[in-house]
């Protein structure tokens, strides 16, 4: 039986009579952006993760870039943040026309190292952008604490971390401001290219407003020069409906990951370490298995999908070479990508088909 890495042909047969009259109603009333639909999906996104105010944007990439330039970054600054991640998060940092810093990662939890963080703080840093990578939250108060003594903004890349916990904390209120992505393959995927920005900051929830839709602030006046990054009210619909199975969908992830520990405890591979204040939301089940390629090659056998996230970092991406000063600066990354692997994960997914996966990986290594 093949085993996808993610199945969203499963989650549409089983959402489809919820999810046709909703996108039906958004092409009846032709109302296709900044409608009803958007509004009340912010509405409902922002109490989700209890935060007073919630942007739709175009894609995760335009929340993480609204979010820096409505926050005044822009060329002079350098803003921190982890090769560990995709390269979206550079490249937001890059269209404001300030200079991405790279630091290494906790190379349990895969995120930030606070120390090298600090280390990392010059008079020119503005911003910082710790990712929840996987799902798990990074260790946010030490963060904080940081930036309140160098004045620095905390924009939370929470593209893989929708409905993870810091402290009790939903990600998307722990820093300045928070960017989420819809896109299909994440905790809650659109069907096509969505994202949203979260603040406690009602200016900056306004600013982000403007520049979302060409810098329009109504009567047909633009006050600033702004982008085309509207979130549409068909993928706004599909949103809705998918957002209230979202806290159902995590409690699986989490089953299913609890489910792969058990079954994976006795074979020479390291389980997701989830930190003492963290609820980790499992967008990805990444083990680490020193022997990695017999164990892809045991999967493919199988027909058992598998991903690299992230086999190239981006300090070795050939686009990030202008922002590494030193390939060298970053080993945890580098041992971290010649290990890691990650395995089929999504609410979907049978304790069966846990139980194949975890025995092809049992084989390989034995
Ligand atoms: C997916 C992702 C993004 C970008 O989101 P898009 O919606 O694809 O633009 C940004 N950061 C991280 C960490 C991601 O995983």
């Amino acid at each position: 039986m093949a085993i996808p890495l993610v199945d969203l042909k499963a989650q549409f047969a089983a959402l489809r009579e919820e999810i046709m009259p909703a996108i039906a109603g958004a092409l009846e009333s032709m109302q296709l952006f900044l409608g009803p639909n958007v509004r009340a999906l912010e509405e409902e996104f922002a109490a989700y993760c209890g935060v007073p105010f919630a942007i739709g944007v175009g894609s995760g990439t335009d929340a993480l870039h609204l979010a820096l330039r409505a926050a005044g970054v822009g060329p002079g600054d350098e803003v921190i943040t982890v090769p560990w991640t995709f390269i979206a998060t550079v490249e937001a940092i890059v269209y404001t026309g300030a200079t991405p810093v790279f630091v290494d990662i906790e190379p349990r939890t895969y995120c930030l190292d606070v120390e090298a963080l600090r280390r990392a703080i010059t008079p020119r840093t503005k911003a910082v952008i710790p990712v929840h990578v996987y799902g798990h939250s990074c260790d946010m108060a030490p963060i904080m604490a940081l930036a309140r003594q160098h004045d620095l903004f905390v924009l939370e890349d929470a593209a893989q971390a929708h409905g993870a916990t810091y402290g009790g904390d939903s990600v998307g209120i722990l820093g300045h401001a928070a960017a989420f992505s819809f896109y299909m393959s994440k905790n809650l995927g659109a069907y096509g290219e969505a994202g949203m920005i979260t603040t406690e900051d009602e200016e900056l929830a306004a600013r982000v407003r403007m520049l979302r839709n060409h810098g329009d602030v109504g009567r047909h006046e633009h006050a600033i020069i702004g982008y085309n990054a509207r979130l549409d009210e068909v993928q706004a619909a599909i949103l809705r409906v998918k957002l209230r199975h979202l806290p159902e969908w995590v409690r699986l992830r989490q089953q299913h990951a609890a489910a792969y520990n058990e079954r994976l405890a006795d074979l020479p591979v390291t389980t997701p370490y989830v930190a003492d204040w963290a609820e980790h939301s499992f967008y990805l089940y990444t083990i680490r298995v020193p022997d990695r390629e017999r164990v892809i090659a045991a999967l493919k056998e199988r027909e058992i999908a598998c991903a690299l996230h992230y086999q190239r970092p981006q300090h070795k991406q050939p686009a990030c070479a202008p922002y590494v000063t030193d390939p060298s600066a970053f080993p945890e990354c580098d041992q971290a990508s010649g290990e890691i692997l990650c395995l089929p994960m999504y609410p979907e997914l049978t304790e069966d088909q846990i139980g194949e996966v975890c025995k092809a990986v049992g084989r390989a290594l034995s």
